[in-house]
């Protein structure tokens, strides 16, 4: 069984209440007794004096007039005496007052107590006592009544029950009354609202009275101030970037909604700028994790330096960061902008004595012409930074519907990259490569071609790129390998002793199952892993893991040959060559076509030196004069490859080119021009 503590407090006070009530109407019965026993005895006196003075004074009956004096005082100063009668049995001889001439109906004799004073005074009308005289020596009773004032009698016994009711009605309710309004005033109201806060945690109640209550009500406040610091340092978490303190992508949002509310009602646009670090993650991969954090710290603080302090900026993924920016009254002003941060950027940082350069590409994007929420916003300010990324570093771009249509044809030239190969589109185009003393073809380069069921030829600039970002490279560099493959096949058939050039994107070397693949390949095509070279290209040392290092001589081992494309346009690092299994150095075009300038030279030069004394062979491309067949014959150069001798020719036309037919086969093909 459960109380409440208002039940509770009724049950105290109706037990006090009956404990009060009992004590009380005990006293209040044995009052009443006393004063009834006092009245009793003050009639007891008086009528027992009048008897005795009346006996002794009376000789004859006739004499009771001359008493009549004492019987009227006696009468007048007992208030509870309101007439006093004299009889002779029922023959009335005097009686003070005459309005009384009868004895009235209660009358008692003043005898045995078998009832209580009360009980005796509550009933009685009257009192008889006996006046004896003798006459002649002859006893003679005379009746003696005293008339009792039963108005008198009653005030005076009530007088007492007056004060009970005071005592026991009017004084407990009043301090029920008093206690259940300091109950209510100290206890219950500040339970209630000590409830109602824990409840809702919200309006504290001002300190009370009762220590106690007010410990609870201290350490509730305490507890909810606690509470919401908590939620609010959850908040901020759940908002914050905790690598760079700024905004992260859910402030984002929220940000956002607020400022498209306010841009809506004000009828303004504005600007939404999204940036992302040049090559952040080759700083990350070749300097450690820790580095590229501590780079990021400091752009987020270099960004949120360069806005208005009231403008936004935050990190919504690796290296890639959204500013809001409103406060501006023309494009040139968030030009310049972007021109500050970019320049800023471009600074070296210093980290941990690392002095680190770093740029950024910036797509921007407006506010309500481009987007009209996150997604839209998001979208084109990402196409227009990788824009910006195409053309270079330290780049910006705005969006445009043009640009849009561009991504566009990007998404269906996606689409349409993939289906080719179902459809059989691709095709290997073969380029001779020329031994620069025997002028011999000693090999050729397979180069893809997507040709399309009209006849239009795709050149593999328009969708190489585009497949090594979507990673549709890495089925089509299957393709590629196992035609590859099949094509040296038949060349070994034939007796062509020439080398295949595979190119090989860094992505697809590095996949993990390259090196499965490859010697799968070979298990299905008996072909000579000698007359097989791999071109890659300087990306594939950018990881700086043992992978590349372990594919690279597991290749060497089945006695590929690797040859390291575009050389000079990677970046600078020469450490990797000593480092990495490389047997030829390709030379790329743009270096050949400077060989008529001095510092070309120099650098043909130094290049062809340098090979020679790491023991690798060097290739030429994109030789397409004469006069740079000579100049490469004369520093030293060992191979070259360009349209002066053959363009990419179609398996068939390449035949014809080695003038070979299905008959004849040969070795080698001396070119006579050169
Ligand atoms: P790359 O590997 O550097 O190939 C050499 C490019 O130079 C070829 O362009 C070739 O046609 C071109 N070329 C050769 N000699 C001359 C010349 O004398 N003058 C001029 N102007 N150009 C010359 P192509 O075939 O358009 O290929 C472009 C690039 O596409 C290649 O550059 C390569 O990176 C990529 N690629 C081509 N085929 C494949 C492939 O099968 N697999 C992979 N992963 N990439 C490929
Ligand atoms: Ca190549
Ligand atoms: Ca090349």
């Amino acid at each position: 069984m459960q109380f409440n503590i208002k039940q509770f407090v009724v049950f105290i006070v109706l037990f006090l209440l009956t404990v009060l009530y009992v004590i009380f109407s005990d006293y209040y019965a044995d009052q009443r007794e006393q004063t009834a026993s006092a009245i009793l005895s003050n009639l007891r006196e008086d009528m027992s004096e009048i008897g005795y003075i009346l006996s002794k004074n009376l000789h004859k009956q006739e004499d009771i007039k001359a008493h009549r004096a004492i019987l009227d005082r006696t009468a007048a100063n007992n208030d509870f005496i309101s007439a006093i009668m004299v009889l002779d049995g029922s023959r009335l001889l005097l009686t003070t007052d005459p309005a009384f001439l009868q004895v009235p109906k209660e009358n008692q004799f003043f005898r045995a107590h078998e009832q209580t004073p009360y009980e005796v005074m509550r009933q009685a009308g009257s009192f008889e006592g006996v006046i004896r005289y003798y006459r002649n020596g002859e006893l003679h009773r005379l009746r003696l009544v005293f008339v009792v004032d039963k108005g008198e009698v009653k005030t005076y016994l009530n007088y007492n029950k007056a004060n009970f009711l005071v005592y026991l009605v009017f004084l407990p309710s009043i301090l029920v009354f008093l206690v259940w309004g300091l109950f209510s005033v100290y206890v219950s109201q500040p339970l209630e609202k000590l409830k109602n806060y824990l409840l809702t945690g919200e309006g504290a109640p001002k300190p009370f009275k009762l220590k106690e209550l007010d410990t609870i009500r201290g350490i509730m406040e305490q507890t909810f101030a606690r509470l919401a610091q908590e939620q609010k340092h959850l908040y901020k978490l759940a908002r914050k970037d905790s690598l760079t303190g700024l905004a992260n992508r859910n402030a984002l949002h929220e940000r956002l909604e607020k400022i498209i509310e306010e841009s809506k009602t004000k009828e303004r646009q504005f600007a939404f700028l999204f940036l992302d670090l040049d090559l952040f993650k080759s700083v990350n991969d070749s300097l450690g994790h820790h580095i590229g954090d501590e780079l990021l710290k400091q752009v987020g603080k270099l960004l949120k330096r360069t806005v208005h302090r009231n403008e936004f900026v935050a990190r919504v993924g690796g290296d890639e960061f959204i500013l809001l920016l409103h406060r501006y009254s023309n494009v040139s002003e968030i030009i310049a902008t972007i021109e500050t941060i970019q320049r800023d950027l471009s600074e070296p940082f210093h980290i941990h004595n690392h002095p680190i350069s770093i740029s950024s590409s910036v797509g921007v994007a407006f506010y309500p012409q481009d987007g009209k929420d996150f997604v839209g916003l998001m979208q084109c300010s990402d196409i227009a930074m990788y824009e910006a990324k195409k053309n270079g570093r330290s780049q910006y771009f705005f969006y445009t519907e043009q640009l849009n249509q561009q991504v566009q044809k990007t998404i269906k030239l996606e689409k349409e990259m993939q289906l080719a190969l179902d459809n059989d589109e691709y095709q290997l185009f073969y380029q001779p490569k020329v031994d620069l003393i025997s002028k011999e073809i000693i090999g050729a380069e397979a180069l893809i071609r997507w040709i399309k069921p009209d006849g239009t030829l795709v050149p593999p600039s328009d969708f190489i790129s585009l497949a090594e970002e979507n990673g549709f490279i890495m089925d089509l560099g299957k393709w590629i390998l196992e035609a590859a493959l099949n094509q040296l096949h038949e060349w070994q058939q034939k007796g062509i002793k020439i080398r295949m050039s595979i190119n090989v994107a860094a992505r697809q070397f590095l996949s993990g199952d390259f090196d499965a693949d490859f010697k799968a390949l070979l298990a299905k095509i008996p072909v000579d892993p000698k007359f097989i070279d791999l071109e890659i290209t300087e990306y594939l040392f950018f990881e700086q893991n043992k992978s590349n290092l372990h594919i690279l001589q597991s290749m060497r081992d089945l006695g590929v040959t690797i040859s390291l494309d575009d050389f000079g346009t990677g970046f600078s690092s020469l450490s990797y060559l000593k480092k990495f299994p490389i047997d030829f150095l390709k030379i790329d075009k743009s270096f050949v076509d400077d060989y008529d300038t001095e510092q070309g030279a120099v650098f043909l030069e130094t290049i062809v030196r340098m090979a020679k004394s790491l023991k690798m062979g060097v290739v030429a491309e994109g030789v397409e004069t004469e006069t740079q067949v000579k100049y490469l014959e004369a520093i030293g150069c060992d191979t070259f490859q360009g349209y002066i001798c053959s363009r990419p020719l179609p398996v068939e036309d390449f035949y014809r080119f080695l003038g070979v037919n299905h008959q004849n086969s040969c070795t080698t093909q001396k070119l006579d021009k050169f």
